[in-house]
């Protein structure tokens, strides 16, 4: 049996030369480059230009991927470069407790940084993302380096996921919750959300563990004034109606790139069912974490790897203040955040 099922009706697949078939809905996904292609177009985005990403392919093909990675990171995009190789992009499976025996979702997985962290660590590692230049990448990344356990995948309708139900043991998400209103402007961004998680949901064994690595909106980057997503200063600090009204005057586009508190984190994810739920600080941020600190419990202010972020003088004594009095957990500035589905 294939390892993907019909989105639209979940049954089984049939893998023919060219496509994977859906007999009971009579719809063809095309493989290509034997990627299934779940979407019927490619809404391309991301760090390159399509023509740019394209050549990049190219140049991944003849020379290698570590080489087109480096000729194409040369001077802005370094920071391409460090997503796809830094090996901390896997360092929140600590929070998980990993056996090797489980099959993730890394939904959102872009170039694949973080898939090709899980995949050292666990079974199987299903890649997911909107962009097929993207996941063609990763791909070509994974047979050139003889990796047999990454399945990429192209699909862009999250909540309608090509995959059967209690698939997955681990979900991974980062960077990508904030982005999903976009996809879907005919719900409310807060139920474009709860109809996302309810999806992540169906997919998770019980048991399973969903991963969040995502921003938080009170976070001290944007109470003193930084620029959010949709280019908003203080942007998610004001409220909705008001981001919006902005948005639309100053972007002529709604403000739908959404991030939430501790508080809303928690209310949304005990919405869709999910339980055990624990908030870490990702340090320095969730893309690149060195270490993650406990924000459910008193943290110790002594401990190597704590004093080594909260450095020293006034940030030290300030930081640790607030630790004490239990509101640091309200303005880091990142989450990751671990959920259970029973
Ligand atoms: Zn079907």
């Amino acid at each position: 049996m294939n390892k993907f099922c019909c989105p639209g009706c979940k049954g089984a697949l049939t893998e023919g030369t060219s496509a994977l078939v859906c007999t009971a809905c009579n719809v063809e996904y095309p493989l290509q480059d034997g990627l299934p292609c779940f979407s019927q177009t490619e809404k391309y985005f991301g760090e390159y230009s399509k023509r740019e990403m394209e050549a990049m392919i190219e140049f991944a093909k003849q020379s290698g991927w570590r080489n087109a990675l480096d000729e194409y990171a040369k001077g802005q995009k370094e920071f391409v470069k460090d997503l796809v190789l830094d090996d901390r992009r896997g360092n929140f499976s600590r929070l998980v407790n990993l056996n090797g025996s489980e099959r993730v979702l890394d939904l959102g997985c872009g170039f694949g940084g973080v898939s090709l962290q899980l995949a050292k660590q666990v079974k199987e590692v299903f890649s997911l993302d909107a962009s097929f230049h993207r996941v063609s990448f990763l791909n070509i990344a994974s047979q050139q380096d003889k990796i047999t356990n990454i399945f990429p995948a192209c699909h862009e309708d999250v909540v309608n996921l090509p995959y059967p139900d209690e698939y997955f043991d681990l979900i991974s998400l980062v960077g990508v919750f904030e982005y999903i209103p976009l996809s879907y402007p005919q719900y409310s961004t807060r139920e474009a959300h709860n109809v996302f998680l309810r999806e992540l949901y169906r997919v998770l064994k019980p048991g399973g563990v969903l991963y969040l690595g995502t921003k938080n909106r009170f976070g001290w980057q944007y109470l003193a004034g930084g620029f959010d997503h949709n280019g908003i200063r203080f942007g998610p600090v004001l409220p909705r109606l008001v981001a919006d009204a902005i948005s639309r005057v100053a972007h002529h586009k709604p403000y739908r790139i959404i991030v939430y508190s501790h508080r809303e984190y928690k209310k949304l994810l005990a919405m869709a069912k999910f339980g055990d739920l624990e908030f870490y600080w990702p340090y320095p941020g969730y893309q690149h974490p060195d270490a993650m600190v406990s924000m459910d419990k008193a943290f110790d202010i002594d401990d190597k790897q704590i004093a080594a972020i909260i450095g020293t003088g006034f940030k030290k004594g300030f930081l640790a203040l607030l630790g004490r009095l239990g509101l640091l957990r309200y303005i880091v500035p990142h989450y990751s955040i671990v959920a259970k589905k029973f």
